[in-house]
């Protein structure tokens, strides 16, 4: 039968050219008419920008905790007995850690090599203004100290997960839902099918609702891009080019390089496939510099795109998106490094090893919202004795560093989804996409 409507299913098929498109158009309309340029008739086009960017957002977050809530429990409880759910634990960790690690040692590798903190071998520093003009970013960073790690892991268990859940903290929340899941995978027949009818059916819900959400993307996110280039210039980057490049080529290495290797090796998973297929979603997590507002995204594209299954996504994706952060812990290192040097500090092999170290914690203790990153590396600087001044130059370029490391940390916990679901035996993986249909 012919069909001459566009279906919601047409309409998401086309979504990563219409992210695209709107991805552009955004950046051109922000730089056609930056912040305080008002049209003829007084309208501000700003101020249209920023209702349709936090409206997008707004309904993102809105979906997160019941989605989160239903998928992990659902996920938990079918996952089998307690061998299979260790066994799909350990490797998901080891997954979160190694790549993390390589993302690091990346980052050590072009900062030591390019030297961006250092200009004619002169420190840069006193040329950029070591001064920190935000003091409610100095208060934020006051608190940021290594003995803060002991604190979030203290703070993964809730006191009140309704609380947890209300606030939207999502470690606590995650915590909770993994024991209810595993609760209910021990309990006797008759209550586990009530309970598991109720969770499936919940999730169900928000899946659809999820879908609609993601509908709107092109707008939402030609809203966040027009904001962010209408309410920056470029002359503050200017200095900042160097140690932006160094960032941005260690990200490239990382996410075009070192992740599809591990792919095709680890996995035997067609990597380009694979990134077809996240398309939509890596385009939104640079657009709301957050992954835990593309959460939903991240997760229709593995399990409605690349055919996961749902135990393995919703174990794997809520956790990597709070927990996995690839981007930030290679940013992590290469920014403490920049200050190091733009102070004129030689780190040393001992000191070294700590900025690994605590960037991986870094990494791990930041939330997956916009500019987390940055507050997180005053415990690096902390570890290392640097001052947290030092944060204050590389402020100007962070908006945009943010935008890339976030887009790498979902790509990482998306090539952390499919590895995991082919080593735990699915078969299938991302054969509907494109050539497989
Ligand atoms: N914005 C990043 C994310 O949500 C975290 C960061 O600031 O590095 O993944």
């Amino acid at each position: 039968m012919a069909r001459d409507t566009l279906e919601p299913m047409d309409l998401k098929r086309n979504l990563p050219l219409q992210i695209l498109v709107a991805l552009i158009l955004g950046a051109g309309a922000g730089l056609l008419w930056p912040r305080g340029h008002a049209l003829p008739g007084g309208f501000e086009p700003y101020g249209l920008f920023d209702f349709l960017g936090s409206l997008f957002l707004r309904a993102l977050k809105m979906v997160i905790v019941p989605l989160i809530t239903g998928s992990i429990i659902t996920g938990v409880a079918g996952a089998g007995s307690g061998r299979g759910l260790g066994r799909l634990f350990t490797r998901t960790f080891a997954w979160y850690v190694t790549t993390s690690l390589i993302a690091i040692l990346t980052g050590l590798l072009l900062v030591n090599l390019i030297q961006p903190g250092l200009k004619g071998g002169v420190p840069v520093g006193p040329e950029l203004g070591l001064t920190l003009q935000d003091p409610s970013l100095a208060a934020q960073l006051q608190d940021k100290s290594a003995g803060d790690l002991v604190g979030i892991i203290q703070r993964m268990v809730p006191v009140n997960p309704v609380a947890a859940a209300a606030e939207g903290q999502m470690l606590p929340l995650i915590f909770f839902c993994l024991l209810f899941g595993i609760a209910i995978g021990g309990l006797g027949p008759e209550h586990r099918a009530a309970q598991l009818r109720f969770w499936e059916s919940l999730f169900e819900v928000m899946m659809v609702i999820t879908g609609w959400v993601i509908m709107t993307a092109p707008v939402g996110i030609f809203g966040l891009m027009a904001k962010v280039t209408a309410g920056s210039g470029f002359a503050a980057f200017v200095p900042l080019l160097k140690y932006g490049a160094t960032v941005l080529a260690a990200l490239v290495i990382h996410a075009v390089v070192t992740l599809p290797v591990l792919v095709r090796t680890v996995g035997r998973l067609p990597a380009g496939r694979h990134a077809r297929n996240m398309l939509p979603a890596l385009l939104t997590a640079f657009s709301t510099r957050s992954s835990s507002a593309t959460l939903p995204l991240t997760m229709d594209r593995i399990e409605n795109g690349a055919g996961v299954s749902n135990r393995v996504t919703s174990f794997v994706l809520p956790l990597g998106a709070t927990i996995n952060m690839d981007g930030t812990a290679l940013y992590e290192c290469v920014a403490a490094l920049f200050i190091a040097q733009a102070y004129g500090v030689q780190l040393g092999l001992v000191s070294q090893f700590v900025v690994v170290l605590t960037a991986l914690l870094a990494s791990i203790g930041a939330a997956g919202i916009p500019a987390a990153g940055l507050v997180m590396i005053s415990i690096i600087l902390d570890a290392v004795g640097l001052p947290l001044e030092g944060i204050a130059l590389i402020l100007a370029i962070d908006p945009v560093l943010d935008m890339c490391r976030t887009a790498v940390n979902v790509w990482s916990d998306s090539c952390g989804a499919v590895v995991v679901a082919r080593k735990e035996g699915e078969t299938g993986i991302l054969a509907d996409i494109d050539g497989g249909k």
